[in-house]
């Protein structure tokens, strides 16, 4: 049994408050124990973050670059044993476990880059005898806080831009999976980041968030997971006003117009629904799909996922893994039986595989289609969080886009029509952050990510992904 350590200081450290398993989601076997950091030994690596700011943050962009870009040639250099932890931990196929660990470097390449390039300005004054000068600085210690789902990506997607801002991160992964984590801290070590810049605690969730919200030393809150902890974690941080970034649950509506391409937008349903087996937070959700094209639309995704192989993500061509937990299987079974009790129609069910290939857990949820859903149900409302295609129809443009900005969250939506006029029309007034307008994979490092409403605040990715961890100061000079 592998007993694997936090990352305080530049040290590689046992819990203060014992240890806890982690498991493997496709078999159930424990993978590993991981500590349990005590409140006392996290408010210890916030410390230790806040010395480490005093000079990190006083190295030049160019040196906190190349801290990056060699990070990022480490990742590289482990592509597949990276991937294949994330699989093991999390159940995702390997080939979307090493997507997850490309993708995730792609964002400590790009801040690496936009390190150099956070720059202040001038602004004319108003009297001869004065200067108006703005500076961009580091907002100081950062906790971030992070989900399963993407145990590795949104790990990157968050420190990047926070070192090449000059900030000093603590890290606290999800339970379910650690490891990935721990991992990213060995390539920390190997890239040569000076101690205090990067550490990582694990254990109790809410004892840990606790910690950081109380500390006057942490400057800022980023956090990806559930909007009920989000809200929790944006009340928490009122008290010492700390900056919070935050990237919550979503409800993504997918949208097929009568003229979109047909097969376009089977591809792009799969893509968008079954990465992760269903559990991201821009997994489209509910599919509005106008009646004209409606039976094709279910037919080609039915030929599609009679093809689609479920089961260990580690077996080479396994396309679709497990849920995470029996809490998520029990959520996604849920949400099925409520829509069929309340008159949904069954269009399609995959074949449950051995639900216990070694003789223990397997959270296997088959691919599943229903046809005839409405308000009432669940899943017309709720994140599904597993790999259920919903298919409510629509009528009328006007209708449809009731219908589909009548939620709470504000994340992704995604449109497919060949209507150049509309495609605008519909993409402008859809209350989301992010539209996929024929497009089923619209992640990538350069872009905003990031939500409306109850999706989130502030963006990650891209230029403005670096903002959040920066402070703006004004210098007023007379001359
Ligand atoms: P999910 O319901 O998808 O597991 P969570 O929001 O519970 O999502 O988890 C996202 C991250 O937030 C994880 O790292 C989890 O450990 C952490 N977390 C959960 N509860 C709290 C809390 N009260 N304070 C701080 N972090 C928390």
């Amino acid at each position: 049994m592998k007993h694997l350590k936090n990352y305080i200081n530049g040290n590689w450290t046992e819990g203060d408050a014992g240890s806890f398993s982690v498991n493997n989601p496709a078999t159930g076997e424990v993978l590993a124990m991981v500590p349990k950091a005590s409140p006392e030994q996290v408010r210890g690596a916030v410390d230790d973050a806040e010395t480490a700011f005093r000079f990190w943050s006083k190295e030049t962009a160019e040196t906190r670059s190349n801290h990056l870009r060699r990070l990022y040639d480490l990742i590289l250099e482990n592509v597949e044993e990276l991937g294949r932890t994330i699989t093991l931990e999390q159940g995702k196929p390997l080939k979307e476990g090493i997507g997850e660990v490309r993708y995730g470097a792609s964002f400590v390449q790009w801040y690496s880059e936009e390190a150099k390039r956070v720059t202040g300005e001038m602004i004319p004054a108003s009297h001869k005898n004065k200067r108006i000068m703005v500076l961009k600085q580091p907002v100081g210690v950062v906790a971030a806080i992070t989900p399963w789902n993407f145990p590795f990506a949104m790990i990157t997607r968050k420190i990047a831009p926070a070192l090449a801002a000059g900030c000093t991160v603590i890290i606290k992964p999800a339970s379910q999976t650690p490891i990935s984590a721990i991992k990213i801290m060995e390539l920390v070590e190997k890239a040569g980041f000076p101690k205090g810049v990067v550490n990582l605690v694990t254990g109790d969730a809410a004892s840990i968030g606790n910690v950081f919200l109380d500390h006057k030393k942490i400057k800022k809150i980023t956090f990806t997971g559930s909007t009920e902890v989000g809200k929790e974690l944006y009340r928490g941080a009122a008290d010492t006003v700390k900056r919070i970034s935050l990237e919550l649950g979503g409800h993504a509506p997918f949208i097929l117009f009568d003229d979109g391409k047909l097969f376009d937008s089977i591809q792009g349903a799969l893509a968008s629904k079954f990465r992760n087996c269903g559990q991201a937070c821009i997994s489209s959700n509910r599919f509005y799909v106008q009646q004209g094209i409606q039976a094709e639309f279910i037919e080609g995704l039915k030929i599609q996922l009679k093809s689609f192989r479920q089961g260990n993500g580690l077996t080479s061509d396994t396309d679709l893994g497990p849920l995470i937990d029996q809490r998520a299987y029990e959520k996604v079974s849920d949400h099925v039986t409520d829509a069929l009790s309340k008159g949904a129609a069954l269009e399609y069910r995959g074949d449950i595989p051995a639900k216990k290939p070694n003789g223990e857990g397997g959270y296997f949820y088959p691919p599943t289609i229903l046809s005839g859903i409405g308000p009432d149900m669940k899943i017309y409302r709720e994140e599904t969080f597993g790999p259920v295609i919903p298919i409510i129809p629509f009528r009328e443009e006007e209708e449809l886009l009731t219908m589909a900005n009548d939620s709470d969250y504000g994340l992704a939506a995604y449109v497919y029509t060949q209507d150049l006029s509309r495609a605008l029309r519909v993409s402008e007034a859809l209350e989301y952050g992010i539209i996929g307008l024929n497009d089923g994979a619209p992640s990538t490092a350069q872009a905003p990510f990031g939500g409306f409403k109850e999706s989130g605040i502030d963006r990650e990715g891209g230029h403005y992904g670096i903002e959040p961890f920066l402070e703006t100061k004004y210098i007023s000079i007379g001359l």
